[in-house]
């Protein structure tokens, strides 16, 4: 019999997400065994809390603005305010000449990228990512009927590889998302990459007659680490939506904030981000949460404080490289992309029997490794690299 919810959904019903599916496993298994011998590496779910400046400008809005305010719409795009100080900051740490016209609040980085989506997609559009990549996107591009195209892994840089990104361009290609630093490898692009992917988008906008934007998405933008620098790439290349949001910077992720930078410099500038506008309305957010929009615009000279995933990224690296395994070089976000010594879904199976959760390679597009997210406490780092070693010894890495 046929049932009464859409044929998407009805596909997406039949295929949960890999990283929400070893959440479960672990809150399973933490009713097995006790929370504290669960080492669950599965969720990007930031364990320090937000900055105290984050409680006290939550506080000083609600004492301080009228209700009307802080619980209001107000236009669609945000407060004006908030994109005006948006736009100043990014000024002073970029160099840049944006203005609150380039700003458009978002309800996160996925809040914005399904805005810019349902903005530039026509049925039949493609997108393209670079292997591996979150795995979201492909959804985010079917909602408005796109198609995710993916660019095979550039190994073992995983720096994006142009060559590959000139193959898989075609007359239909409308957007590539670019993810640095990089959910699940940890990789940051460097500035020669970026570029040279901008040269090949170039050439090929310009042999197929209308743009190919790069959409940038950058919720790990603040988490780099020994000093490597995240290049700010509406500078390398002209046609750029950045999508950022505080969801990891500022421990915020369930409060859904964000914002989307639309620079003058883009074709059809005024459309665009007019359409973005709009796209924000009806897709029903209507706005960014508006509470949260008085609050982050107080909170944007806090540094983001990446010691504790530092530490969590020394002590884990080190200890896995030990035990025999090799992972890619982690610059920034909280993770760690380990290549696997069998099949990755069976590797994530096998550690469940030391009560470690992983994410599968496959669920990002690229098998033969595993995602482990380090945003945990030193606790479980500590806990799980025992289990770890065993684990290399079963499949003889050292
Ligand atoms: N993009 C990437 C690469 C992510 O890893 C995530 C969340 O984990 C998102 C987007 C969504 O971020 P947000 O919570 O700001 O919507």
């Amino acid at each position: 019999m046929p049932n009464c919810i859409s044929d998407k959904m009805f596909a997406l019903t039949q295929k949960n997400s890999a990283v929400r599916e070893m959440f479960e496993e672990g809150n399973r298994l933490a009713k097995l065994y006790g929370r504290e011998n669960v080492y669950d590496f599965s969720l990007g779910n930031p364990n320090f809390p937000a900055p105290a400046r984050v409680k006290e400008a939550v506080i000083d809005v609600l004492n301080t603005e009228p209700t009307t305010m802080v619980h209001g719409y107000m236009s669609n795009a945000g407060y004006p305010d908030t994109r005006k100080a948006i736009a100043e900051s990014l000024n002073k740490r970029f160099g840049t000449a944006f203005s609150e016209a380039n700003i458009l609040m978002s309800v996160g980085a996925a809040g914005g990228l399904n805005v810019i989506l349902k903005t530039l997609l026509n049925p039949g559009d493609e997108v393209l990512a670079f292997a591996p990549f979150f795995l979201e996107y492909g959804n985010y591009v079917r909602n408005y009927d796109g198609e995710l195209k993916i660019v095979p892994p550039n190994l073992p840089s995983f720096q994006p590889d142009p060559a590959a990104l000139e193959a898989a361009v075609t007359a239909k290609t409308k957007a590539v998302i670019i993810n640095s630093p990089n959910n699940p490898t940890g990789v940051i692009y460097s500035e020669a990459t970026i570029r040279a992917l901008g040269a090949v988008l170039e050439k090929k906008a310009s042999e197929y007659g209308h743009p190919i934007f790069i959409l940038a998405d950058e919720p790990y933008r603040e988490l780099a680490y020994d000093g490597a620098v995240v290049p700010w790439i509406t500078k390398l290349y002209r046609n750029t939506v950045v999508c950022y949001s505080w969801s990891k910077s500022l421990s915020l992720p369930g409060e859904r904030i964000g914002y989307l930078v639309i620079p003058s410099e883009i074709d059809d500038y005024t459309l665009v981000f007019d359409a973005a506008s709009i796209a924000t309305r009806v897709l029903g957010f209507v706005n960014a949460p508006s509470l949260m929009q008085r609050a982050v615009m107080r909170c944007l000279d806090e540094e983001t404080d990446i010691n504790g995933y530092d530490s969590n990224r020394k002590k884990l690296c080190d200890g896995l490289r030990a035990a025999g395994y090799e992972c890619a070089e982690p610059q920034g976000a909280f993770y760690l992309w380990v290549k696997t010594p069998c099949d990755d879904r069976e590797f994530a199976q096998t550690a469940k029997k030391y009560n470690i959760l992983v994410v599968p390679g496959t669920s990002f597009a690229c098998p033969g490794y595993v995602r482990i997210a380090y945003c945990v406490s030193a606790h479980t780092i500590e806990g799980a690299l025992p289990g770890f070693k065993k684990l290399a010894e079963e499949y003889g890495l050292k």
